[in-house]
């Protein structure tokens, strides 16, 4: 006999809150202090001179930052939104452009392609890692194709041997969009490093964070150079640092402060440890969920490790009696907070399915509108995630004890008891 679920008025398996994810103690603090005592906030200035490069803190982290993941440059932002924009514009992406980019992620994945006038080409995802495929991108190159904006979702990396491979072919140039996956590794090398230029979130609800901020890296002098004129006001500062290439010099002001730099640096340190805790926890999780029939845990492919951001399943609505939405219902009243499709796929948000952008005229879709497929069904792999398949929680952080965990699993397998076939 199943025990009686909390939705139909048994006993919840748990009924105190989830702990908070906190990573910030002592290091920050007195991070912050340090700079609050020496009383400059931000050094940057938006004119070819020593300080166009930042202040102290700044330059800390971003020395600390390339050291930690073995790449030439790293160049500081104020969000990781602000360096997949400069990415885009250093990437040379011009008006018509297409950007290959994935439907199932962040939004300011696709909207980066958009600022510069570029064409988001949304290509499908892989049913096990939910990233773009070298299949699923080749499909999608065209004589316009510029660049492709790949995402380690979740964060587990891409396939970055074929997608690189695909890209030298046809000369294309690879952003790798980081955000989730800091700590995750491909073939020995870390994710973010994998690409033309990689994109770190140091947001609030990141794996590590400063409250907002971002890191763009690239091994590549040229890129980094265009990455540091677009943070910081690009345009007045090209002619007396000597610059000629004048395509997307236009900047803007991406800076990050000292403050936000000396926490950034202090949570760099405790990413290796984070991490560790995160793949740990999510191994006992999938040990202790492993026979669930209908529910499939989260896939570590061969040569990778994962970052687990968060704690990705898929459900198999043929194995179980309900809908996904009963059972997620059902966890939840149980007292986990499981969730469910994580985003809809982009290209069904209002902005592509009517075309507007910039303006009212339709800017950027003007030349390219009536051949891009922005239709429902374009990439059937991510609307099945999104409206049947996809359950995910934020259950590997590292304030979770095992018996956080132990609740995690014991509600899942309470429910799934009771309704699988
Ligand atoms: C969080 C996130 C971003 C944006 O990061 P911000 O630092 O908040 O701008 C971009 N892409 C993905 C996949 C993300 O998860």
């Amino acid at each position: 006999m199943a025990e009686k679920l909390a939705i139909e008025g048994g006993n919840p398996v748990r009924t105190t809150s989830m702990p908070l994810y906190n990573t910030l103690g002592e290091e920050e603090r007195a991070a912050v202090n340090a700079v609050l005592d020496r009383g400059i906030l931000s050094q940057f200035l938006g004119t070819w001179s020593p300080d166009f490069y930042g202040g102290p803190c700044v330059q800390a982290l971003e020395r600390a930052w390339e050291a930690h993941f073995g790449i030439a440059h790293a160049v500081s932002m104020n969000s990781a939104t602000s360096a997949l924009y400069a990415a885009v514009g250093a990437a040379g992406v011009s008006p018509g452009d297409e950007v290959i980019v994935s439907p199932y992620t962040m939004s300011a994945s696709a909207a980066a392609a958009l600022v510069y006038g570029g064409i988001p080409v949304f290509a499908d995802i892989d049913p096990d890692t939910f990233c773009i495929s070298p299949a699923t991108i080749a499909a999608r190159i065209t004589s316009q194709t510029k660049a492709i904006i790949v995402v380690d979702i979740f964060g587990h990396p891409a396939d970055f041997d074929g997608i690189m491979a695909l890209a030298h072919e046809h000369g294309l140039v690879v952003i790798e969009d980081c955000a989730q996956a800091p700590g995750a590794s491909y073939h020995d090398r870390p994710a973010g490093t994998l690409a033309d230029i990689g994109v770190y979130s140091l947001n609030y609800h990141k794996t590590i964070h400063c409250g907002e901020g971002g890191v763009a890296v690239t091994d590549d002098p040229a890129l980094a150079e265009r990455l540091q004129l677009i943070r910081n006001h690009g345009e007045v500062v090209v002619k007396g640092k000597g610059v000629e290439n004048l395509v997307n010099m236009v900047g803007f002001n991406y800076r990050m402060t000292e403050i936000e730099a000396a926490i950034a640096g202090e949570q760099l340190k405790k990413l290796p440890a984070l991490v560790a805790k995160r793949q740990q926890n999510a191994d006992y999780l999938r040990s202790c969920m492993a026979e669930l029939a209908g529910i499939a845990q989260p896939l570590v492919q061969e040569g990778c490790t994962h970052g687990y951001y968060v704690y990705a399943m898929k459900f198999d609505s043929a194995k179980f009696g309900v809908p996904r939405e009963e059972f997620v219902a059902a966890v939840c009243a149980e007292g986990i907070p499981l969730r469910q499709g994580y985003v809809e796929p982009l290209y069904l948000q209002p902005l592509y399915q009517q075309r507007i952008a910039f303006g009212a005229h339709g800017y950027p879709f003007t030349e390219a509108r009536n051949m891009l497929d922005y239709s429902r069904g374009s990439c059937p792999v991510a609307e099945r995630m999104y409206s049947t398949e996809l359950l995910l929680g934020d259950f590997c952080h590292s304030a979770l004890t095992v018996d956080d965990l132990d609740d995690i699993s014991k509600s899942i397998r309470k429910v799934w008891k009771r309704y699988a076939r």
